[in-house]
């Protein structure tokens, strides 16, 4: 099938979602010193946009930040379809959000640069103890250290994940509590893709939490995909299926051997975690909303979806929004 080979146009999100978070960046809606090593291309965007990509990795902060400190800094963190993401460099700019492991996945085609720019950068190749790389294990397209993994895999290949975890067997516990981060990938992959994904992570991570976020709310109800430019882009958004409602999206966690699936959208979280005052900074950053009716259409088809298995009650139930 060439739609399926061809993953070209699903890599390419990763120039999107990179470009978005480095002009909101330029603009001050949150900082993070490492994103302009991965990519230079800002073009200006909307406010709207601007405001998902904040409360986009605010919240995804916040969620990890209450995961590491539940589990006492005892944790893996495992970021799937990772694009140029930089959190594990902002969260070594922190000694108590420093965790045991942190392993990047993407196509090789995004990790191999991504492998590349951090070697030849200073300011991200000193977070890395580069030093104490393992020689023995030598990734092809990725890299290995103590703390911190990059592994080219194709996550719609579980045997090709399973084989590439082996490979760091040494640095990754399968006992120690985990966090699965998904940031906009489970939707380019079949319904029968990531529900086998999400079954190998319970039944190989005895402890594990998992936040997606991702599209909702993406059919009228003629059962039409909801806009004119996704039409067009549909045949990449295999995973569709899954983003069409709350119950669709936390229903693929239970029956997936999660405990427990929660949901919240882009805009009750605005509307309940976004403070006033952040609001009105946010609001001034580019000169003010025209119209909230934009910001609302738009924030209503965004969720974060999140599910834990916690069989020894270390209180993974208190991750919450
Ligand atoms: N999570 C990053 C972020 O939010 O900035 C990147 C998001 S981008 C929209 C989607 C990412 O998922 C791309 O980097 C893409 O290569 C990756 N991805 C999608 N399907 C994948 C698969 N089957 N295996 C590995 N990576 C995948």
């Amino acid at each position: 099938n060439t739609v399926e080979n061809d993953n070209t146009a699903i890599i390419e999100t990763n120039t999107d979602s990179s470009s978005c978070k480095l002009y909101a960046i330029s603009r001050d809606y949150w900082s993070d010193p490492y994103m302009k090593f991965f990519t230079t291309k800002h073009e200006r965007k909307t406010p709207e946009i601007n405001i998902g990509y904040y409360i986009r990795v605010t919240a995804i902060r916040k969620f990890l930040k209450k995961f590491i400190q539940q589990t006492n800094q005892q944790c893996q963190i495992i970021n799937l379809g990772c694009g140029y993401d930089t959190t594990y460099f902002n969260l070594q700019d922190d000694p108590s959000l420093n965790v045991k492991h942190f392993i990047d996945i993407d196509f090789y085609q995004i990790t191999e640069i991504k492998t590349r720019l951090i070697r030849r950068t200073p300011q991200l190749a000193e977070k890395l103890n580069i030093n104490e790389e393992e020689e023995s294990i030598s990734i092809p397209g990725g890299l290995h250290t103590s703390t911190y993994t990059i592994l080219p895999v194709d996550l719609r290949e579980i045997s090709s994940l399973d084989k590439q975890l082996q490979l760091i067997e040494k640095n990754l516990d399968y006992n120690l509590p985990t966090f699965f981060l998904s940031e906009c990938v489970l939707i380019y992959m079949s319904l029968e893709n990531s529900t086998n994904l999400l079954s190998y992570i319970t039944q190989k991570f005895s402890t594990c939490f998992f936040l997606n976020f991702e599209q909702i709310n993406m059919f009228d109800r003629f059962g039409q995909i909801m806009y004119d430019n996704l039409k067009q882009r549909c045949c990449h958004l295999l995973g569709i299926q899954a983003c069409k409602s709350k119950q669709t999206q936390c229903q693929r966690f239970i029956d997936t051997n999660f405990q427990q699936a929660q949901l919240i959208s882009l805009n009750d979280y605005y509307k309940q975690y976004v403070d006033i005052r952040e609001k009105q900074r946010l609001d001034k950053i580019d000169g003010g909303l025209d119209e909230k009716e934009l910001l609302e259409q738009l924030f209503d088809h965004y969720c974060f979806c999140w599910a834990y298995k916690d069989p020894l009650n270390i209180g993974l139930d208190k991750v919450t929004s």
